[in-house]
């Protein structure tokens, strides 16, 4: 049985707000990155006495880097404290290359990070400033030589559908990545969420089509696989051996738990997420200490029951998914990855399910174009990539 747990620790602090970004942050003032640090605590101390062996710890925002030495140390002590940290645990902080210095890197290295995420977005100046980004391309590049000194294994992320982009530079920036050593890279195809400044006619109205978004994710695919970052998942790319074992937990239905306004946790079987509100975060966490006297083997209350007899969080505040249907979902995620779903697992899973879904693969020819069919496995094509929700959908309902 597999014993492994994720951990994610979300810090939702960024100096200023980018303006296509949907992530739930905030900017700083006064105490309340303190407050919050002490807060993430007691979230995390509430899961003592649970018998599992963390493998990941991944810190992910909104801008974890803002955080100072001290801050990491005392959240990373009380990880520590509270569960079993596997020694080869892979470590990562999400890093924007304006908050990177050489101090904090060495800060880094003493505290055990071992994988950094750098928010790149783009090798070229018009498309960060476009993106109203804080930082330019050699303020990047400075960074990622920073980071290097002490951590060689480097993630950045790329922004695809920016107005005017090409294959050529895409292949420069997978040609750029490569000298620079980074290991992997996340390709997110630009989306304008409803509630963010680029959500404007203006600003739509300069992005590409949806034929042009998709032929630059095809390109962006094949220049990735072309220098040695091999795709694995619809938006990662790694060279051999670096993919993230943190997110893989996501996309195989493996167990993490998150920590922090909005952050997703995956656990006995259960889906639940905290609301994307630090001020009533930090309220709970503040009774919570007050209110509970916290039993060694003892389940954080919100798992205990439904029936709930206390809760750290208000109802209102956490939200679950009830029992998780695993057939759909090792079908959701699983389609994913690149490597697709296991048939045999899927039937071993639900037998009525997969043979339902075996005859919806077998007599939508409509679909054969998107799907990649081995004897054992099916995964999705690229085109089929960029359309999967469609796809996924087509199969299991
Ligand atoms: S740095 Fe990242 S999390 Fe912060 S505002 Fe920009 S995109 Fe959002």
């Amino acid at each position: 049985m597999d014993n492994s747990l994720g951990l994610y620790i979300h810090i939702p602090f960024c100096t200023s707000k980018c303006d296509y970004c949907n992530f739930y942050s905030i900017m700083p003032n006064g105490r309340i990155i303190s407050d919050y640090i002490k807060a993430v605590c007691t979230e995390i101390t509430f899961y003592k006495g649970i018998n599992k062996t963390i493998d990941t710890i991944y810190f992910g925002g909104g801008t974890p880097n803002i955080l100072n030495f001290k801050d990491f140390a005392r959240i990373l002590e009380t990880i520590r404290k509270v569960f079993k940290v596997s020694s080869q645990a892979e470590i990562t902080i999400e890093m924007n290359p304006n908050l990177v210095t050489n101090e904090n890197m060495q800060d880094f290295r003493f505290l055990g990070i071992n994988r950094a995420s750098l928010g790149v977005q783009s090798f070229k100046d018009g498309d960060l400033a476009f993106l109203r980004r804080e930082h330019n391309v050699s303020e990047a590049k400075e960074a990622i030589t920073k980071i290097k000194t002490v951590c060689q294994n480097i993630s950045i992320d790329f922004i695809i559908g920016l107005p005017g982009q090409t294959a050529e530079q895409y292949e420069e920036a997978a040609i750029l990545a490569q000298n620079y050593g980074v290991k992997h890279i996340s390709g997110y195809l630009l989306k304008v969420e409803n509630g963010t400044k680029f959500y404007n006619k203006q600003t739509l109205a300069k992005l590409p089509n949806d034929e042009e978004t998709a032929n630059l994710y095809e390109c962006f695919v094949d220049k990735m696989n072309k220098y040695g970052y091999n795709q694995y998942e619809i938006s990662n790319f790694a060279k051999a051996s670096y993919e993230s074992v943190h997110n893989l937990k996501y996309w195989e239905c493996k167990e993490y738990i998150g920590i922090g306004p909005s952050a997703h946790s995956y656990f006995k079987g259960t889906r639940y997420y905290v609301s994307n509100d630090i001020y009533s975060y930090l309220k709970n966490m503040q009774q919570a200490n007050q209110r509970l006297k916290f039993k060694k083997g003892a389940l954080p209350p919100h798992l205990q029951t439904r029936e709930k007899t206390f809760s750290i969080f208000n109802d209102s505040q956490i939200y679950y998914t009830e029992p998780c249907d695993l057939f759909s979902e090792r079908v959701m995620l699983g389609l994913r990855l690149n490597k697709g779903v296991l048939l045999k697992e899927l039937q071993e899973i639900d037998g009525d399910e997969y043979g339902k879904f075996l005859e919806r693969l077998q007599s939508n020819k409509e679909l054969d174009k998107f799907l990649i069919k081995n004897n054992d496995r099916v995964s999705l094509s690229t085109r089929g990539m960029l359309i999967s929700n469609y796809i996924i959908a087509t199969l299991l309902y």
